[in-house]
């Protein structure tokens, strides 16, 4: 391949499918067989550009029908996942030293690559978490989004940055990379995280160990295969499938590794950043941790909103994609005065939501990823439905594929269980307020801060928001989902996490140090 060097443009997102048009359907229904055609492939670890099957496998099912097998991997022992880091360490002493023009024209390449097989990779997370075709081409186009905007934002970086001129002195300051760090990332952006935070790392000069979730560690394998084939060297990026529980403590405290990129839950996030901070006998620096964590996501309605428009955004941001993003709306605030009008309506456009085989373009929700989240939010149901009235859904469908109706409970207390933890399944939880300032108050009293979003038609409300709505990313008069790289750098406050901000301007500064070089003239 040549440089894709030459024909930079301003970074511009990648359109979203929405599969109306005839010849999309029909590549996206080629694509669903032909990936179902290589069911069951066992893909190895990948160490030091070298491929290594284990016994000891992963087995990825599909959630829609978990005796369908979409793929194997190998799972690395702890032997393997520390070879894997020595490996990273080492590649780092060269990777390091190539020129940033190289690493952005690699992950240039991957985009084009992944933008070449879009559909493929579509089909494959409807088949591995159960995406619909929507939700799946926008999971891989904000892949296609991060490996874009992050390769700009090397070649920004890697730039002269100017400091104050001093007379007798010529200073600078410099952006170079941290080390051989370790990539985290959870299964529900199964695409886009996993490969916004790979690229991240490595095109500003680190080197990874890759140890993707095991319900999506098939998607993870065809992305470390593409990124060798758009000219990452060996030993950049280590792919080591595994269980978190064996092998994530021995990554996360090994004394080789300089950083740890995690994106997951709130429990995993604050364990590793407990460990991360203890330094082990061998190691010469402070970990540096990025831990994007779990959200507890409200959308206010006001009396003044348009109550339409915040009933289809609030379907839309508690169900798209069975209601299992971090940016999902999990509690809707509604002032007392369009509280029941609201209800009424949610009830009957909730009854309209398909729930199926998401192979099925019909169906808008599709299955929870396996049986642990099945059954865990089956228990938060169970509980909402003693802690308030159940409206819609509340119950699983079928008996083989692992779905559940769209769940709405009204009257929830502000403090209620199902109104403080965050499910990360298809239940939404309605509080009634008294008034704004009471919406506010209960908006603000989880101890998340991630997305969310205000329905209103009064200029006073919406600065008041502004002010005291406290979250990483808040919108107004749209849904609490769908951040677009480069538009809304994504990240959250409090126990949501480390506030990265993903997809924005300062998101590679957390994979580089800089340093200042003065030379007496
Ligand atoms: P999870 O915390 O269960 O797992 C995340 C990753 O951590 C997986 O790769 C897992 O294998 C690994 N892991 C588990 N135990 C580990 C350990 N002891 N050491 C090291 N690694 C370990 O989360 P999940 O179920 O994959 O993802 C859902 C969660 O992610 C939700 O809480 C969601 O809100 C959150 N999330 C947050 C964002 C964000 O940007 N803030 C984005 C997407 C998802």
């Amino acid at each position: 391949m040549t440089s894709t060097l030459d024909q930079i443009t301003a970074f511009k997102n990648e359109a979203v499918k929405d599969f109306s048009d005839p010849a999309d359907a029909a590549a996206m229904r080629a694509a669903l067989d032909a990936v179902k055609d290589g069911f069951g492939k066992d893909y190895p670890l990948v160490i030091d550009g070298k491929r290594v099957e284990t016994e000891k496998k992963i087995r990825s099912l599909n959630p829609a029908d978990p005796t369908q097998l979409v793929g194997l991997t190998s799972s690395a022992s702890k032997e393997q996942a520390a070879e894997a880091i020595e490996a990273a360490a080492r590649a780092f002493e060269s990777w390091k030293r190539s020129p940033p023009e190289q690493r952005a024209d690699s992950i240039f390449k991957a985009a084009a690559l992944l933008r070449e097989r879009r559909f493929k990779y579509d089909a494959l997370l409807v088949y591995e978490v159960g995406k619909s075709w929507s939700e799946a081409d926008g999971d891989i186009a904000e892949a296609i989004d991060f490996l874009e905007f992050y390769a700009r934002e090397a070649l920004r970086y890697a730039r002269p940055h100017p400091v104050v001129p001093l007379d007798g002195e010529r200073n600078e300051m410099v952006y170079i990379p941290l080390g051989a760090g370790a990539v985290i990332p959870p299964w529900n952006f199964a695409g886009a995280i996993m490969a916004g935070m790979t690229a991240a790392a490595i095109v500003t000069g680190n080197t990874v160990v890759l140890k993707p979730s095991s319900d999506s560690a098939i998607v993870a394998a065809w992305f470390v295969d593409l990124l060798t084939e758009a000219g990452v060297p060996k030993g950049v990026v280590n792919f080591i499938p595994g269980s978190g529980s064996t092998i994530g403590d021995l990554i996360v405290s090994h004394p080789l590794i300089r950083f740890i990129s995690f994106t997951g839950s709130k429990e995993v996030g604050l364990h590793i950043n407990e460990l991360a901070a203890k330094p082990q006998p061998g190691q010469k620096w402070i970990k540096r941790v990025v831990a994007e964590m779990g959200g507890k996501d409200s959308i206010v309605v006001a009396s003044d909103a348009d109550v339409d428009a915040a009933v289809e955004g609030v379907a839309v941001s508690a169900f798209g994609f069975q209601g299992q993003k971090c940016s999902a709306c999990s509690r809707a605030i509604v002032e007392a005065g369009v509280y029941d009008q609201f209800l009424e309506k949610l009830k009957n456009r909730v009854a309209k939501i398909t729930v199926g085989n998401p192979a099925d373009p019909k169906n808008f929700m599709g299955p929870v990823v396996n049986e642990a989240a099945l059954s865990s939010i089956s228990e938060y149901i169970e509980k909402g439905k003693r802690e308030g009235r159940l409206i819609a859904g509340g119950k699983r469908v079928g008996d083989s594929g692992y779905f559940l109706e769209p769940t709405v409970i009204a009257d929830v207390a502000p403090d209620a269980v199902i109104a403080q933890e965050e499910i990360f399944g298809p239940v939404l939880a309605v509080i009634k307020a008294r008034d704004f300032d009471d919406a506010l108050r209960i908006a603000n009293n989880t101890e998340f801060g991630l997305t969310g979003s205000l329905y209103t038609s009064d200029e006073r409300k919406i600065e008041r928001a502004r002010d005291d709505f406290f979250v990483g990313n808040l919108y107004f008069n749209r849904k609490s989902t769908g951040a677009m790289v480069g538009a809304h750098p994504f990240g959250g406050f409090n126990m949501s996490g480390t506030d990265s901000k993903a997809g924005g301007p300062d998101y590679l500064l957390l994979f580089m140090q800089a340093k200042t070089i003065s030379r007496r003239l």
